[in-house]
């Protein structure tokens, strides 16, 4: 049987409800290195209800603390909107503050893994990720264009760095696939333990959506499939009608069936919740969004010989080694770039353009 914690609070008093998952779901973390994940889409304001809430952040980092000594990071890869500006969307959405010193760009360090070849061969995942001997991940309650809605499987998508996301996004072609892609990046390595803020959601066509609601929750499980069942099921969904949750479950990652979850607490139907249309319409035929998506895929860095100097600092700093000096100049493996703006930042004589 899995268990979803339901668990009613306010972002000024959440550590009561985060502590009390702690308890339900109890880990180890002493000794341990702790990965946490929120789910930042973007720079945001935190009043935007686009990131995970940085209250919520504080009050896991702040247990963690309580229950170590654990070697504690917290990092995220964001979207399509911010990549090559993890530290501003940390900034802005107020979770850099809220990581008291254990935020980490964790784009700038990645390792090759196996991915369905399908799509594609091998994917870059953020070193910190695997590395970790737990992962904590706390998704949003939010809709999606695509997906219908993001919570726990979905934040996983972030722990892709650079462009990856928006090729894969691609290379899926249409919302069918991108539910089995998400499927795919969750399984790389599957988090611990969920802490959802639902304190106040996101209706409509998120995920960045200007409907915001006041749920008054955090949610929590050691099992995303049921966890995201739950949330489906707040928002008026189906969740067998969930492209995603139907893979995941024929995966064995989890069960979406009511007879499957105990439920902690009180599952309420949200009232008229507005959800984007179940086949991923809203944010397929998003013609603006598809040619972003394009356009980020297909840059690739490039070194100005006029600025640079040589001095090997992108070679060095590139996650996926797709770098290489050349008569001097470094020079990219296109096929290899992840696209993940990490050169471009780093390089000191700013020699970098991606064209
Ligand atoms: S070449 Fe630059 S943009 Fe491409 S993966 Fe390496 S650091 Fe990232
Ligand atoms: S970091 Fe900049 S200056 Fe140094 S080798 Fe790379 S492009 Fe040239």
């Amino acid at each position: 049987m899995f268990k979803v914690m339901i668990e009613p609070t306010s972002y000024d008093l959440c550590r009561k409800a985060v502590g009390r998952a702690f308890e339900l779901f109890p880990i180890d973390v002493r000794g341990k290195k702790v990965m946490v994940k929120p789910n930042v889409l973007r720079a945001s304001a935190p009043q935007e209800g686009i990131a995970t809430n940085p209250a919520v952040l504080r009050a896991v980092v702040e247990k963690l603390e309580e229950m170590g000594p654990a070697a504690i990071v917290v990092g995220d890869n964001p979207g399509v909107f911010s990549y090559g500006a993890n530290e501003m969307s940390f900034e802005m959405t107020g979770l850099r503050d809220a990581a008291k010193g254990y935020y980490k760009n964790i784009g700038n360090d990645a390792v090759q893994v196996d991915f369905n070849a399908e799509y594609r061969e091998r994917v870059g995942v953020s070193r910190e990720v695997l590395d970790a001997d737990i992962v904590i991940s706390l998704p949003k309650f939010k809709t999606h264009g695509l997906t219908v809605m993001t919570g726990a499987i979905k934040n996983s998508y972030g722990i892709l760095p650079g462009a990856q996301k928006a090729m894969l996004h691609r290379l899926a072609g249409g919302p069918m696939r991108f539910h089995e892609v998400i499927v795919d990046v969750f399984r790389l390595r599957p988090p611990d333990l969920f802490i959802v803020d639902a304190v106040v959601g996101m209706e409509g066509n998120g995920p960045a959506s200007p409907d915001l609601r006041d749920i008054g929750l955090i949610l929590a499980s050691d099992n995303a499939v049921a966890l995201d069942a739950t949330i489906a099921r707040m928002m008026g969904l189906d969740p067998a009608r969930l492209m995603f949750l139907q893979r995941a479950r024929e995966l064995g990652l989890g069960d979406f069936d009511k007879a499957a979850i105990e439920i902690l607490g009180e599952l309420k139907r949200i009232p008229d919740f507005k959800v984007p249309p179940l086949g991923g319409e809203a944010m397929a035929d998003n013609e603006f969004i598809s040619q972003f998506i394009h356009s980020r895929t297909i840059l690739r860095p490039k070194a100005d010989p006029e600025k640079c100097t040589a001095c090997g600092t992108c070679i060095e700093q590139c996650p996926v080694s797709a770098l290489s000096m050349v008569n001097d100049l470094p020079t990219v493996d296109a096929d290899t770039c992840i696209t993940c703006f990490c050169c471009q930042e780093m390089c000191p004589e700013k020699a970098i353009t991606l064209q």
